[in-house]
């Protein structure tokens, strides 16, 4: 599943090509995705110039003057950008095609991602009005996380994987970075010091940055690719680890189900 780096990347890529070009032609081969793409997003998006092109939490937000177009890339999706001359492929749902004859396709096998289209503030939008802050912004502290935790009974590997509190804290993020921090999954939330937040909001920032910074080495296959992407190879200790030695201290690393998810830790370098 694309996660916030893999978004984060994907705009980077597409965005030189897309900001301040013109759309001519909206292509839509399957409306059929997680929510039915708008029957009138060619009608809305033709002829309109995109003003920004942003991100909020896995969301891509493209800025027009009349509205804005929400794209989400769900369990399968990516983006590339291509000539119009380059054949669809059975999954390649969406075309936006632009005066600069840039194509920029949108590909999703299990069609679960989403197109859609809102005139009001995006952040209103029932979608992303309620999610907490981004994670690589100074919002995001441990005094933050340990302020939203007073009183939480919930395991704290499900509180930093919950998008009203922070955003993009996927499941292999959560692993690695509680183990980082040295902070045992199943913890309660309440129960974490400060001094464990302040180590752990440190540490998700830091395993998300390696992961953009790694997905900047795939920026290329953004532009005339097959679009074969998978999960950027940052460095995992403890996620896929599970009876595997502890990286720090040799001990085999456990793996347990938690909230139905993987969940790889070790007993004596993660203290509950
Ligand atoms: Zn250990």
């Amino acid at each position: 599943m694309p996660e916030l780096p893999e978004v984060e990347t994907t705009l980077r890529g597409i965005k030189p090509f897309v900001l301040h070009q013109k759309i001519c032609s909206v292509v839509v081969r399957h409306y059929g995705l997680r929510w039915p793409i708008p029957h009138d997003l060619q009608a809305m998006l033709t002829g309109q110039t995109i003003q920004s092109a942003t991100r909020r939490g896995k969301y891509l937000l493209f800025m027009t003057a009349h509205g804005t177009l929400i794209i989400h890339l769900g369990m399968s999706g990516s983006m590339r950008v291509l000539t119009t001359a380059t054949p669809p492929n059975k999954h390649d749902h969406v075309d936006l095609v632009f005066a600069n004859h840039v194509c920029l396709r949108y590909t999703d096998p299990r069609r679960f991602g989403a197109f859609l289209w809102t005139t009001e503030n995006p952040n209103s939008h029932p979608l992303l009005a309620h999610l907490g802050p981004e994670p690589l912004e100074k919002i995001l502290t441990g005094k933050y996380l340990w302020e939203q935790a007073q009183q939480r009974k919930v395991p704290i590997k499900s509180f930093i994987m919950d998008s009203k509190i922070v955003v993009g804290v996927g499941n292999i993020y959560a692993n690695e970075a509680l183990f980082v921090a040295g902070i045992h999954p199943k913890k309660s939330a309440g129960k974490i010091s400060l001094i464990q937040f302040n180590a752990l909001a440190k540490a998700i920032k830091k395993i998300l940055q390696a992961a953009i910074k790694q997905g900047g080495t795939t920026l290329k296959d953004f532009v005339g690719s097959n679009g074969k992407k998978g999960y950027f190879k940052v460095h995992l200790q403890a996620y896929g680890r599970g009876n595997l030695p502890c990286l720090v201290c040799q001990n085999p690393l456990k793996e347990i189900r938690l909230g139905q998810r993987s969940t790889v830790y070790c007993s004596r370098c993660q203290k509950s």
